[in-house]
């Protein structure tokens, strides 16, 4: 599935294989998970993707073929491709542990093509190894929300109590997480929204409330998985001193002045950007000890747009994923 132009549909086109170049793997696609960056990478709010592009980041396959010079896997080897796809290694991010931030980092399903197909290439020192214990489909959405996810927890440090505004994908995942670590966890949702503070209750949060709400008790930290620029001051408000807010998402909407008593007392705001590989290797293995649950719906690859229509209109329970073809 091919994104030719920012804004349409994606569109069915037959792709030829690709050539494993040095240092790259040939992977034949199992599934591939739907990630909200598709959608903003559809619509135009992330700038300059590479076009036509093939969408698709949280890619679970199998090793077909290795380039020259492949250290770390075989053929037939089961691995995970994750967005971040490419770092130069020498910039002063890189050389200070943090590639994420890298100047020239390519982005898989952004400015390189990723996983919406039967076959992609990826750099090896990018790719997982993932956990037997976790099938193709549960596993893939691991590889975003679960690892950035991961990333904007770890941000909030050894906190107890954290709030997490927007419950979908990311926060379910990550809310495991907490719990297995004995955080207790305040779920924030659109306002009324009874079923998802239910879910949330029932996957262990202390307290479950609107976005408009105040928790009983002030948080030590509160993680932003919803892409609204105004949660960042409702959050914010909802800190005890020297809270911090973690911005989760790639892209938010403007947020809106605030005073500056609700900053003052050494509160911190914050976002998260991408992952490194040491994060990703990390979750991989904190995963199966939580043992992580994943909530999906599966769509074959063909009905890519019906996913993201879906995802988009807020139609979807779980992750979609692609189902390419079963391993
Ligand atoms: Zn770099
Ligand atoms: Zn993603």
């Amino acid at each position: 599935m091919l994104l030719e132009k920012v804004g349409a549909p994606l569109a069915l086109r037959d792709i030829s294989k690709p050539k494993p170049g040095r240092g790259q793997l040939l992977v034949r696609v199992n599934v591939c998970a739907v990630c909200r960056t598709d959608l903003h990478i559809v619509d135009g709010e992330l700038p300059a993707p590479k076009l036509p592009l093939i969408l698709g980041h949280q890619i679970v396959g199998r090793v077909e073929a290795l380039g020259e010079n492949v250290k770390g896997f075989s053929v037939g080897d089961r691995v995970g491709i994750p967005w971040l796809g490419w770092t130069d290694g020498e910039c002063a991010y890189c050389r200070s542990n943090r590639e994420n931030l890298c100047d020239r980092a390519k982005f898989t399903g952004y400015t390189i093509d990723g996983g919406y197909a039967e076959f992609t290439v990826a750099d090896a020192r990018y790719c997982f190894h993932l956990p037997d214990q976790c099938d193709d489909v549960d596993v893939a959405p691991l590889l975003c929300a679960g690892m950035l996810g991961y990333r904007s927890y770890r941000k909030t440090e050894n906190t107890r109590r954290l709030g997490i505004y927007g419950f979908g994908n990311a926060a379910h995942l990550i809310s495991q997480v907490a719990i297995y670590e004995k955080r207790e966890i305040y779920a924030f949702t659109r306002p009324g929204d009874k079923a998802g503070q239910d879910a949330a209750r029932s996957l262990g949060a202390v307290w479950a409330g609107g976005s408009d709400e105040m928790p009983r008790e002030k948080l030590d930290a509160a993680i932003i998985f919803a892409p609204v620029g105004a949660l960042v001051p409702a959050a914010l408000r909802a800190l005890a001193k020297g809270g911090i807010v973690v911005c989760g998402g790639i892209h938010m909407s403007d947020i809106p002045s605030f005073p500056y008593v609700d900053l003052w007392n050494e509160r911190v705001i914050t976002s998260v950007a991408n992952l490194t590989r040491r994060d990703g290797e990390e979750f991989l293995k904190i995963a199966p000890r939580v043992p992580l649950k994943t909530k999906t719906k599966i769509f074959p690859l063909e009905d890519a747009n019906t996913a993201l229509d879906k995802f988009r209109a807020g139609e979807l329970e779980g992750t979609a994923v692609l189902v390419v073809s079963s391993s």
